[in-house]
């Protein structure tokens, strides 16, 4: 049977998955362990999926060096309904919501706080189009902060932080849904970090919340059950039905990149990647403009223009008959953008970095 190619993904998610995990999905499919079904046909009471779930939370602390202190949660609603939740659970009257304003995700992010309690602005690009984010010593920390809110990934407009604000006492939450897993982590900088799987981490379907335990136990009872951090951590994410089979799937993520060397290998190969296509947008001579400033770069989500929205549309099409797909930009912001998760190939990247000189030369 002829063999039928794999796409060149740059989807910004759900996103490209590791092909070794997804041949051994499919070779345990029908018949997981020999227990005579599928994982997805298994209780979550019982000993095979429990297994699992935990082998998940144990691989997620050993390969980010989670701390005594903190726990993992699987939760479902992706990262929005945590826009929601983290304000329910932690805004509590008399004190503040601090949010730094990087783009798309942030204004969600706090759209959803504004809905529940006081929030702050405490700093913002918006003035720049959101094509970096601050430095660190512009967040300050105002008093009667009940947490600072980072976005260390805009995934839309390709921008990254590379170092994070000392918040002190007041808890730094960071929503990672765009770039968890993809370089090592200092975890005891952060009270909480969330992250929807589907970018980095496996499908849809599941959010991995890691959180110091005293953000977790105090949850108000005011607030609906399901909303309660407390009642995940007390029944170990199984108070409800889990998302099974997208937990499944992370723990074969994990251990993908517990195998390549974990998350020291997993950055050197972002960098590579990253670099091979912002060395053909520098190479260019401004046939190609970063939207990011350099120094915001994201080694994430590599967003760019060309000189009219017209080239920009020839390039999508082009690019997607030469096998790349979702190089299109957010509806939102337009452009073109290459989303080059840990999944992502290098070989992928040298082939779209080809695809950008090849390109240029017939179009300049
Ligand atoms: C994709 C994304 C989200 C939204 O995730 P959902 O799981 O779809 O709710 C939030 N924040 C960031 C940074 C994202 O990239």
């Amino acid at each position: 049977m002829e063999q039928r190619q794999r796409a060149y993904n740059f989807n910004a998610g759900p996103a490209a998955l590791p092909l070794e995990v997804l041949e051994r999905a499919q070779a345990e499919f029908v018949d997981f362990r020999n227990n005579g079904m599928s994982i997805m046909e298994m209780s979550h009471r019982g000993p095979v999926y429990e297994g699992v779930h935990n082998e998940a939370k144990d691989l997620l602390k050993e390969l980010l060096g989670v701390p005594d202190g903190y726990d993992v949660l699987f939760l479902q609603g992706g990262a929005s309904t945590q826009f929601a939740m983290i304000p329910m659970n932690l805004l509590t009257p008399g004190k503040i919501g601090a949010y730094v304003n990087t783009g798309s995700w942030a204004v969600k992010a706090i759209k959803e706080a504004e809905l529940v309690g006081e929030t702050q602005v405490i700093a913002s690009t918006e003035a720049d189009q959101f094509t970096r984010v601050p430095a660190v010593a512009d967040i300050v920390v105002p008093e009667h902060a009940a947490y600072v809110h980072v976005t260390s990934n805009e995934t839309i407009e390709g921008t990254q932080f590379q170092a994070f604000p000392n918040t002190g006492d007041v808890p730094l939450i960071a929503d990672m849904s765009s770039d968890i897993f993809s370089r090592p982590l200092d975890v005891s900088q952060f009270g909480m970090i969330y992250a929807g799987a589907q970018k980095n981490l496996g499908p849809s379907g599941v959010t991995v919340v890691i959180a110091k335990e005293e953000l977790l136990t105090n949850s108000p009872k005011t607030i609906p059950t399901m909303l309660r951090y407390s009642i995940h951590q007390k029944n170990n994410s199984l108070y409800n039905t889990p998302p099974s089979f997208s937990v499944y799937i992370v723990n074969l993520v994990l251990q993908w990149i517990k195998e390549r060397g974990g998350l020291q290998a997993m950055q050197a190969a972002n960098e590579a990647k990253a670099k091979l296509i912002y060395d053909a947008i520098d190479g260019s001579s401004g046939f190609y403009k970063g939207v990011a400033a350099v120094d915001s770069r994201s080694r994430m989500n590599v967003t760019f223009r060309l000189a009219s929205e017209e080239l920009e549309k020839l390039f999508a099409k082009e690019a997607e008959q030469a096998g790349f797909i979702g190089l299109k930009g957010h509806r939102s912001v337009g452009g073109l953008r290459a989303s080059i998760y840990n999944a992502v190939p290098h070989e992928n990247c040298a082939a779209l970095s080809q695809f950008m000189n090849d390109f240029q030369q017939k179009n300049s």
